[in-house]
């Protein structure tokens, strides 16, 4: 594989997107492709306007590497005028290779080929500082930091190693959903004001609210960032045994589907109907939920300031609205980690770090950070 070229940037549309080209005779296709706005000679890290076809661009030439000329060519956030300049790449001779295929070329290690991955599928700010400490080495850090302890090969050091494994693993949800939102779901009786409260949450109205059990029929879902973490809010169909009507009953389906899956389910009930006893559905059992008395506004005042009281909201009329944020947050992010910290971003990641809790001996705990590290370790 002599030349490749990749998309460097995530698939959501930004501002720029960039490709990177790689190859003993990359500079050959830039002549071939590149048409410059002033043609002097390109020297390496200079930077140049110009077009690849119709898109307009700005390409810089990076030192060589390993007998590999390189080349990054920004363009144009949208899809469409990356997809245009790597078919013309792709027609010009050029390997249009995956990201993971990319980093590994480019010499990067395991660690940092999963981190950058999940980095370019972060949609928020906060989300990337956290992936962005990763591909800059934190996991690699304690890897290096636990076989560094290890080496006094006593109880304690075992001891140290643990410890911090079960401080990183505080973070595994966090880490599982940088690149994936939190998925939320509203469920409750029909008519309690589902729709309303993500609309209210939302900010705009996604659902429709209408004033007749059964309206919102299926799934809807609102991608929301509450604090800097992204979440997708399910708007279900009303649960109630009784429904009748065959559209109705499959909305309900769906929405016991949604609700298998959610990280957090809100479970909403009418102030009308509602008391302290209420359990909640047996459906709901072993999920994390989080109980919602909305439609307050329609309450005698003394029942909205009680102690120990669900979260209590009216949706029409922005009550409460913060406060149900801030607890979905609390349900969802208990802690957070602190800049430079060590989070697993991903199943692989977990898997090791949860092993190392139950090993017994060094060697079982230099062998599991090892292969967390992405080597096999040499035989002892
Ligand atoms: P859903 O079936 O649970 O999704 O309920 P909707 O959100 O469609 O709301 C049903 C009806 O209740 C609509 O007429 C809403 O305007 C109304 N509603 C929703 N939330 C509130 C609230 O907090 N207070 C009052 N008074 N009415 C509400």
């Amino acid at each position: 594989m002599t030349l490749v070229a990749c998309l460097l940037t995530g698939a959501e549309r930004a501002a720029i997107a960039s490709i990177g080209l790689a190859g003993a005779n990359a500079s050959q296709v830039i002549a071939g492709c590149f048409r410059a706005a002033s043609g002097s000679e390109i020297l390496v890290n200079q930077i140049r306007y110009g077009t690849v076809g119709d898109e307009s661009i700005v390409v810089t030439r990076l030192p060589d590497r390993d007998g590999d000329q390189r080349w990054e060519l920004h363009c144009h956030g949208g899809a469409a005028a990356a997809a245009q300049i790597l078919a013309d790449l792709a027609a010009a001779g050029v390997t249009i290779v995956d990201h993971d295929v990319w980093l590994a070329r480019d010499g990067k290690t395991l660690l940092q080929c999963e981190a950058i991955d999940v980095l370019a599928r972060t949609v928020t700010a906060r989300t990337a500082a956290i992936a962005l400490d990763q591909a800059r080495g934190a996991v690699e850090d304690f890897v290096d930091q636990s076989l560094a302890t290890l080496r006094n090969a006593d109880s304690k050091s075992i001891e140290i190693v643990k410890s911090q494994a079960v401080h990183i693993l505080r973070f595994e949800n966090i880490g599982l959903h940088l690149a994936a939102p939190w998925r939320v779901v509203l469920a409750g009786k029909p008519n309690v004001g589902k729709s309303s409260l993500v609309n209210a949450l939302v900010g705009y109205r996604r659902s429709i609210t209408f004033d007749q059990p059964g309206t919102t029929r299926d799934v809807l879902h609102a991608d929301a960032v509450i604090d800097g973490w992204p979440i997708r809010l399910s708007d279900t169909a009303g649960i109630r045994h009784d429904a009748t009507d065959k559209i109705e009953s499959e909305g309900i389906d769906r929405a016991q589907a949604v609700i298998g899956h959610a990280d957090l389910v809100v479970w909403v009930e009418d102030v009308r109907d509602w008391k302290p006893v209420n359990a909640l559905p047996s459906m709901l059992t072993g999920k994390s939920c989080l109980q919602v008395v909305n439609k307050v506004d329609l309450a005698a005042a003394q029942t909205q300031r009680s102690a120990n009281l669900p979260v209590m909201t009216s949706a029409i009329r922005d009550g409460g609205i913060e406060t149900l944020r801030h607890a979905i947050l609390l349900k969802l992010v208990p802690c957070s980690p602190s800049p430079g910290d060590a989070v697993p971003i991903n199943p692989r990641q977990v898997d090791c770090i949860t092993l190392i809790k139950a090993a017994r001996s060094v060697f079982e705990i230099e062998a599991i950070l090892h292969n967390l590290k992405g080597k096999s370790m040499a035989a002892p």
